[in-house]
């Protein structure tokens, strides 16, 4: 087989405006792009109704802007999750044909009363309703049975790396019960559907890397995409920004007349790039992650 051309995405969900963090993902994905010659798509990551909201959408497009990244696409329907339910059906019938996918009718509380949490606290599901064949009529979601094994992947960035989904979460949840395609699922339908095989995103996202490799097996995907899971942006004290702690809005800096240079050059040393305190200009972004990670 050929290879493939290497195409990325910027994925974000609309839950608010963007911060210095977010500067500073863009940076890797438009930088790592750059650096490898891949394309970068737009999606919307809005599969989750109750959070999502159509006026952070533009906001984010117009603070992208702002910043100088431009992705290739425009956002149609294609490229936004809210809008590709008949796509998320069409990939669960697929599942159906050769795996168990089965009704859960368990609750949050169910989940903290009979499933051991892992390391990082996530519910492992054991399968407690796999065989009880519940009745379409409860509210329910959807699991994938999906046995054990592990997965093997090298991230770009950090190295070798294994996980095992059926301890990190056991069987995965592909629809909630409120009807909601998951993050993982919708994931990785779209990165597969959308031909993205470089995958730029932060360490926070690292323990999603086997199930959607896997997933994305069970789904047909010959060869799985290649990941980099950059550092998180830290404060001066270098303590991670969590999301109660966040700084301004870009919106809000550029109301205050402040350049996106200086935005960058802020997000870049923020997440541990080598800039010390100035501007960083748009074209010097891939010369920097190359410098900071041995890829020159
Ligand atoms: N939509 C996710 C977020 O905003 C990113 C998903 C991904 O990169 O896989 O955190």
């Amino acid at each position: 087989m050929k290879p493939q051309p290497p195409v990325t995405r910027y994925a974000p969900s609309p839950t608010g405006r963007l911060h210095l963090g977010h500067a500073a993902h863009a940076l890797y994905v438009w930088g790592l792009a750059d650096l490898l010659g891949a394309r970068v798509l737009l999606r919307i990551e809005d599969h989750d109704r109750q959070r999502c909201r159509t006026e952070y959408e533009a906001a984010i497009l117009e603070d992208l802007d702002w910043l100088g990244f431009e992705p290739e696409n425009a956002v149609t329907p294609d490229y936004r999750q809210s809008d590709s339910d008949a796509v998320y059906r069409e990939a669960l019938g697929r599942l159906r044909r050769g795996h168990n996918v089965y009704r859960c009718v368990c609750t949050r509380k169910d989940l903290a009363a009979h499933c051991p949490a892992s390391g990082t606290g996530e519910r492992i599901y054991g399968g407690r309703c796999r065989a009880a064949n519940h009745p379409r009529g409860a509210p329910h979601g959807l699991r994938l049975e999906w046995g054990g094994g592990e997965e093997s992947f090298e991230d770009g960035f950090l190295g070798p790396r294994k996980q095992e989904p059926a301890r990190q979460c056991g069987d995965l949840l592909l629809r909630d019960r409120h009807g909601q395609w998951t993050y993982q699922f919708a994931v990785a339908v779209d990165d597969m559907r959308h031909g993205v095989n470089l995958i730029v995103r932060g360490e926070d996202l690292l323990d999603s890397t086997g199930r959607q490799i896997r997933l994305a097996r069970l789904l047909g995907r010959a060869a799985p995409a290649r990941f980099y899971h950059h550092p998180l942006v830290t404060d001066a004290a270098g303590v991670k920004l969590g999301k109660k702690q966040r700084s301004p809005a870009l919106g809000e800096l550029r109301a205050d007349g402040i350049r996106p240079e200086k935005v960058l050059g802020e997000a870049a040393r923020m997440v541990g790039l080598p800039v010390e305190a100035r501007p960083l200009e748009r074209l010097e972004i891939a010369a920097t992650i190359a410098a900071r990670h041995g890829m020159a």
